[in-house]
């Protein structure tokens, strides 16, 4: 059982490794659905401590659910990769708001609901502890609003990060928003310079 704030990520948790942290999620059988329809839990994984961390919505059926990786084996996880790549980023930390790949009674990938969102919450929190990013890369309505909460509006594109709970955070699409093409690949790379910038500005300052 990880202990950690649900309400502040900067609060400080019982030292944890990322490894024994990761061996109790994949453990976890909080989620009686998920449980039956995972193949397996999938924590966050990366650079300890990161500069930057990517928070995505849950294993993708044929991505992490399949390769036990966030963000691996599937068209979003390349998008975002290659998109990661591109932006010269190399101090990386990659996870989800929740680690078990949410199905519905045809199968097919679902939202998590509020419950397992909540259930899988002190996960996220003592994954932030432990990579201490310096920007937290929101992708996605549900990635912000669990991070931000409900009452800042998802808005990427923004001038600037949000601070909230001791966190700086960034709207940006999620990688399958773009593969749909709801989104144009070369405004999501602009957007992805963009955060390498916001980055590599804050080496130079201390976080808030
Ligand atoms: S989604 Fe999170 S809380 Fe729910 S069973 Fe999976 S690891 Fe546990």
């Amino acid at each position: 059982m990880v202990h950690a704030s649900a309400r502040n990520f900067r609060i400080r948790s019982p030292k944890t490794s990322i490894d024994k942290l990761a061996a109790s999620i994949r453990a976890c059988e909080r989620c009686a659905a998920l449980v039956k329809c995972r193949s397996q839990a999938v924590p966050g994984a990366g650079a300890i401590p990161a500069e930057i961390a990517f928070v995505g919505l849950a294993p993708g059926r044929f991505g992490g659910d399949r390769t036990g990786v966030p963000f691996e084996g599937d068209r979003s996880g390349e998008l975002l990769r290659r998109m990661i790549r591109y932006a010269g980023l190399e101090s990386v930390f990659i996870t989800n708001v929740v680690r078990c790949n949410p199905r519905d009674t045809a199968g097919r990938n679902r939202d998590p609901s509020a419950s397992e969102i909540a259930n899988c919450r002190d996960h996220l929190a003592a994954e932030m502890e432990l990579a201490q990013p310096r920007l937290v890369v929101c992708l996605g309505r549900i990635a912000w609003r669990e991070l931000a909460g409900r009452e800042r509006p998802f808005t990427p594109g923004a001038a600037k990060p949000t601070i909230a709970r001791g966190l700086r955070l960034w709207p940006m699409y999620h990688p399958g928003y773009v593969i749909r093409g709801a989104y144009p690949e070369k405004s999501y790379r602009r957007d992805f310079a963009r955060i390498a910038r916001i980055v590599r500005a804050e080496r130079f300052e201390p976080p808030d």
